[in-house]
């Protein structure tokens, strides 16, 4: 079989030395390269959030949610949680959340918005939180939520902000220390563009203070068993808690080394530049997207199409060679599909994705204007160079 382009929201596009650097021969955990290829991927990971030295980096096995449980060991008893919510993945901090002793709010947008900065502030200047969650890009409608307004209007009233960048991380702007978020976290799988098997996550010393108190998290994910061993692989040892997902962590290695001779301004701007031109191609296909047009994001695209039956039409691409992925939000499932341009994506996966969307929705007799491709050409021929 010719191999597939993934524009599934995440693995999305992969890079072949990221990828096969997870396959080593004979190497176990405590070996001086897997405690090496550790220190790499934590201190990159730093990088790719803009987290100063004073931040604790972590590396879980397991995948985004599991970096999002973890965030448990941070919160006290009782404590009042606000939840921002713009979808399914920021509901699903409602989910974790509800499972603990807590008391948790939410904050809910429709789909293709985003909860009004306004609404938050108001909330939280009650003064009753201990934490805010939220998420960067809502990876069930495309929705990029402005963290760093956030976080400036939220980060007198809290103790603790905290946002969920699986979908955005690697792909869009994070300055952690300098937006004054205490706690970030991803997956390898997404805009990182790494072999899936590990959530990310780095911890503010706000945060690594507040593991000093009694924890109500379980056990894998209490960053108290952790800490320790992240410390240790920093300073270029090793430790053992539970058997880390060795192969995945050769490939973040691979990763944010590729990202930091990248460099995290220019990925962001490839991002938005790929994401600029298939959202110009989708317009000008006639279809619509999802995200309202100010919180549109450089990683996922929500597009509405009627009329159609969307199981059908993402088979069909993938029968053309393209693999999308399908609609998650209730209030829209059956109308729309998902794209991640995200990680190692190029103009040319953009202009495939196009001519992949156009001829199956051509296939299926739905009327759409052609040449959606020379429409995303013209957006790349303005920014040579990506
Ligand atoms: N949060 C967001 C924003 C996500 O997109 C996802 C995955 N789609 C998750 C959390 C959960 O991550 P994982 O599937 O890696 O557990």
């Amino acid at each position: 079989m010719t191999s597939r382009i993934l524009m599934h929201v995440g693995p999305s596009i992969g890079n072949y030395d990221v990828l096969s650097a997870a396959v080593q021969p004979n190497i176990g955990f405590a070996s001086p390269e897997f405690n090496s290829a550790m220190k790499d991927s934590l201190d990159g990971f730093r990088y790719v959030t803009g987290s100063d030295s004073s931040y604790t980096p972590f590396i879980l096995p397991g995948s985004g949610t599991v970096a999002m449980e973890s965030v448990i060991s941070f919160i006290p008893r009782g404590s009042r949680i606000l939840v921002v919510s713009n979808g399914v993945f920021g509901d699903r901090w409602e989910a974790i959340f509800s499972r603990y002793p807590l008391e948790i709010k939410v904050l809910k947008a429709e789909a293709g918005k985003a909860v009004p900065l306004e609404d938050i502030d108001r909330e939280v200047s009650s003064g009753k939180y201990y934490a805010v969650a939220m998420t960067q890009v809502e990876t069930s409608t495309g929705v990029r939520l402005d963290v760093a307004s956030v976080a400036k209007a939220v980060r007198k009233h809290v103790e603790l902000v905290i946002v969920d960048g699986v979908a955005s991380i690697g792909g869009e702007a994070m300055k952690a220390s300098q937006w004054g978020i205490d706690v970030c976290l991803t997956a390898s799988q997404k805009a990182m563009g790494a072999q899936a098997g590990a959530g990310l996550l780095v911890a503010s010393p706000t945060a690594m203070e507040k593991l000093r108190g009694e924890s109500i998290s379980g056990y894998f994910a209490d960053l108290r068993n952790w800490s320790d061993i992240m410390n240790k692989f920093l300073a270029g040892g090793g430790g053992y808690f539970a058997t880390p997902p060795i192969g995945t962590v050769f490939s973040i290695q691979k990763s944010v080394d590729l990202i930091r001779t990248e460099t995290m301004e220019a990925r962001v701007r490839r991002h938005e530049i790929c994401s600029q031109a298939f959202r110009a191609g989708i317009e000008h296909l006639g279809l619509e997207v999802l995200a309202s047009e100010k919180l549109r994001s450089n990683t996922v695209t929500g597009v509405i199409v009627g009329g159609i039956n969307i199981a059908d039409f993402l088979q069909r691409c993938i029968k053309r060679g393209v693999e999308f992925g399908a609609g998650v939000h209730p209030a829209v499932k059956d109308r729309y599909f998902r794209v991640g341009h995200m990680g190692w994506v190029q103009p040319a996966h953009i202009v495939a994705a196009l001519n992949t969307i156009e001829s199956a929705l051509g296939e299926m007799g739905k009327k759409v204007e052609a040449g959606s491709a020379l429409a995303a050409s013209e957006i790349f021929s303005r920014h040579s160079g990506i």
